[in-house]
């Protein structure tokens, strides 16, 4: 029941649904649909957006099969054109001609309906071409004479259980055609035709059970399309949910809260990559580890609010050295961000890393028990053309040294390793 057709539908439904309701406020949408499944309906219609969701979900899954069941029905109404021929020798072409002042009008319109996407005037038109179509045969009984007229009574038949079945017209649509040419048709025997009163009670009372049945039977239909729509659309926001809630959990087993940067895990698993990348290609790759001098103090100072802001500050200012695609920053942990540079030499990975403390220290954000009265970071860096042999660990340890380096001989500097080192 639910293939892809019906999820691109939904897709296109819903942000028509959107319009209605709160952007995020998906529950609000369920709650009407569970109300709806629960209140067993007995009306063919929904509360008023729903309705209209309804309405094009209904149009886009039946319009081809509406299209189809239409051309369907002109080419037999036209056959019939055959059976004029053998019955009324002498009069079928006033019956043809009949047929054709209803094809003049049934081929603009289908060609209309063929193209258009405007629902309710697909609907409008196509019950009006029915309805020509359906009193055409009523006017045919003025042709041949009233006693073989009868003929062509049956044809309503045909009109009404065409409209209710396999037409693809909404119940309602169905339902005022088919009562229409009873009418009509009551009326013209009534006042023209003057059939004997016998049969034209017996023929209404025919065509008024058609019609009941057919509605009987229309009305079932469209009652278990309506109850499909609702748990189709159920289902489609269940998954939506549950897409959505995939997302966010791979966002969060990859990302650092408060940074909003990779973590630790992503880190490692890109890092991975690059490495196999690097080694197959025989090309340099670069680990900057990046920790914030005094930043115990600083907390310590102006709280750890401020100490979270800076954080954040640092590494938005460390995320905008990651140009490559494959670079890649990472909150490692506290106060310490690791940067894999992809393609990346010793001597880049240091300008690379000068660049980053001296952004730091451009951004003045003050630190009064620091030193330099600003806050500053220390950067260590490793870069080298992996073999098979070296680990990201092996890198990583590298890179940390060369930190170690960076703040034992005075911090706010930059030691890189290369894998001569
Ligand atoms: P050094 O220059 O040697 O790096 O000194 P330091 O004070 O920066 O280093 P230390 O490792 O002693 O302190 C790290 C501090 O970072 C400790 C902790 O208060 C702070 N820190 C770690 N994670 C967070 C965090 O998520 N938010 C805040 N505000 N502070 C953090
Ligand atoms: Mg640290
Ligand atoms: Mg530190």
């Amino acid at each position: 029941m639910f293939n892809k057709e019906i999820d691109k539908l939904f897709d296109k439904d819903l942000r028509l649904y959107i319009e209605f309701f709160d952007r995020h406020d998906i529950s609000s949408l369920r709650n009407v649909i569970d109300k709806e499944i629960r209140s067993r309906r007995l009306l063919l219609c929904f509360p008023d957006r729903l309705e209209e969701l309804y309405q094009e979900y209904y149009f886009f899954k039946t319009i081809n099969r509406i299209r189809i069941m239409l051309i369907f029905g002109i080419i037999v109404y036209l056959s019939f054109g055959f059976a004029d021929y053998v019955l009324f020798p002498q009069m079928y072409q006033e019956l043809w001609g009949i047929r054709l002042f209803v094809l003049a009008i049934l081929l603009p319109t289908l060609f209309y309906i063929l193209f258009s996407k405007n629902y309710r005037m697909v609907y409008w038109i196509y019950c009006f071409v029915a309805l020509v179509a359906g009193i055409s045969i009523v006017g045919m009984m003025f042709i041949p004479p009233p006693t073989e007229a009868q003929i062509y009574y049956a044809g309503l038949f045909l009109v009404i259980f065409f409209l209710y079945t396999l037409s693809g017209l909404p119940f309602i649509f169905s339902a005022i055609d088919s009562w229409t040419i009873a009418f009509v048709y009551f009326l013209i025997d009534l006042f023209f035709l003057h059939s004997p009163e016998k049969y034209l009670a017996a023929n209404m009372f025919f065509v008024s059970s058609a019609n009941i049945l057919g509605m009987i039977g229309g009305y079932i239909l469209e009652y278990y399309i309506r109850k499909d729509f609702l748990l189709s659309l159920k289902v489609h926001l269940d998954k939506k949910e549950v897409e959505s809630l995939n997302r966010k959990l791979r966002y969060m087993s990859n990302h650092d809260e408060l940074t909003g940067l990779a973590n630790r895990r992503r880190l490692k698993e890109v890092f991975r990559q690059e490495l196999k990348r690097a080694v197959r290609e025989r090309i340099p790759v670069a680990v900057l580890m990046i920790d914030i001098d005094y930043f115990k103090a600083y907390n310590d100072s102006y709280g750890h609010l401020k100490g979270d802001f800076a954080l954040k500050e640092v590494g938005r200012i460390i995320g905008r050295h990651a140009r490559r695609p494959a670079d890649i920053v990472s909150r490692w942990g506290g106060e310490e961000f690791v940067v894999v540079l992809s393609n990346t030499d010793e001597k880049q990975a240091y300008q690379v890393a000068s660049a980053i403390r001296r952004d730091v220290l451009d951004k003045n954000i003050e630190h009064t028990s620091s030193p330099f009265k600003k806050l500053t970071v220390s950067i260590g860096g490793f870069s080298d053309i992996p073999d098979n042999v070296r680990t990201i660990d092996e890198f990583l340890s590298r890179a940390d040294k060369a930190l170690y380096r960076a703040k034992e001989t005075g911090r706010n500097r930059v030691v890189v390793y290369n894998g001569k080192l």
